[in-house]
């Protein structure tokens, strides 16, 4: 904000040596200038506030992050949702305004939604079949995850088909190299999130360091080589950190913005002290039943619904952090410049 009054200022003051000829001496226009820049800088910030409190703006508020990983018309294990399943998952999404955004997006803070909607992250582990699978010409096979994903943002129009996709070496289901290209750039072209799951899904708990950076940093070079993205982010399989957490966030050949675990509670706001990247939580996708019964996707989304106050609801402007002012002492001092409270 000050940069944008000095340019102002600067521009002012240009233009008036150029014109030349004032009624007024140029001092006294100078500072009226700066006394209208700096008016015009606190009217502006007056009116976000006010936009931020009409939609009760909480952007230190919490954000499910969903895991999925096949969606197939027999599942197999309770992590399988049918392609009826995944289709009423999304529609209970926009019904309840939620707006997806994609991993990297949530852990660098470029959360750019409307006012009034809620974020919420799409993910899928493990690379199947089941989520992209191409036809000859680059058109995804019926009922794959991209495939109703794109279904129902076309019936949704601001609804964009926004998911992070978790890469193991079983790219899926491609074993020949430049299928594997397609499939990767595919994701990147349609504005798809690409993420390391390590190259063979070990559990990295109680690995050396060199074992887990080689896990990690194999399967980014090939995502890499493949489809020139650098994955921002990284799911752990079975949510499991290695022995020290920042070996998933650091490593010689990655430098990843985030870390996810596999359970079991919504995610802190980035803009929020509570907030850890190195063990970001998700929400398995389920209704209310057995295991299931308080926390997976059906009872937190409930949850959300019947405590708005939890949620982060945005203020639809990406260079702010709007919050009621009763939460100030929440927020990441690296965020202090962003600040909006209301
Ligand atoms: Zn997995």
């Amino acid at each position: 904000m000050r940069l944008r009054i000095l340019s102002g200022l600067g521009a002012l003051i240009a233009a008036a040596i150029l014109t030349g000829c004032g009624s007024q001496p140029e001092t006294a226009k100078m500072a009226g200038n700066k006394v209208d820049a700096v008016a015009k800088a606190k009217a502006e910030r007056a009116a976000k506030i006010k936009r931020a409190a009409a939609v009760k703006a909480n952007e230190l508020g919490q954000i499910p992050v969903l895991m999925f990983h096949r969606i197939v018309p027999k599942p197999q294990t309770t992590d399988d949702r049918t392609p009826a399943q995944f289709r009423a998952d999304l529609e209970r999404l926009v019904k309840e305004d939620y707006v997806p955004i994609s991993a990297a997006e949530l852990v660098t803070g470029k959360i750019d939604i409307p006012a009034g909607k809620h974020p919420v992250v799409l993910t899928f582990d493990d690379s199947s079949p089941s989520q992209l699978t191409l036809n000859a010409l680059g058109v995804p096979q019926k009922d794959t995850a991209v495939a109703i994903l794109k279904e129902v943002a076309a019936k949704h129009p601001g609804w964009k088909p926004k998911a992070t996709f978790y890469v193991t070496r079983d790219m899926f289901g491609r074993t020949v190299r430049e299928e594997q290209a397609q499939a990767l750039l595919w994701l990147k072209d349609n504005g798809f999130d690409i993420g390391n799951h390590t190259r063979d899904h070990l559990n990295l708990r109680g690995r050396s360091q060199k074992e887990v950076e080689e896990q990690i940093g194999t399967i980014g070079k090939q995502i890499q080589e493949l489809s020139y993205i650098k994955p921002a982010t990284i799911a752990l399989p079975y949510g499991n950190q290695p022995n020290k957490k920042q070996w998933a966030l650091r490593g010689k050949s990655y430098k990843h913005a985030g870390a996810f675990l596999a359970g079991y509670t919504p995610a802190q706001s980035p803009f929020s002290k509570a907030f850890d990247p190195a063990g970001i939580p998700r929400i398995k996708v389920m209704e209310k039943k057995g295991d299931c019964a308080q926390f997976c996707s059906e009872a937190w989304l409930d949850w959300l619904k019947k405590n708005p106050d939890m949620r982060y609801t945005s203020d639809g402007d990406v260079s702010t952090v709007a919050y009621p002012k009763f939460k100030a002492p929440s927020l990441r001092k690296a965020f202090a410049a962003w600040s909006l409270p209301y």
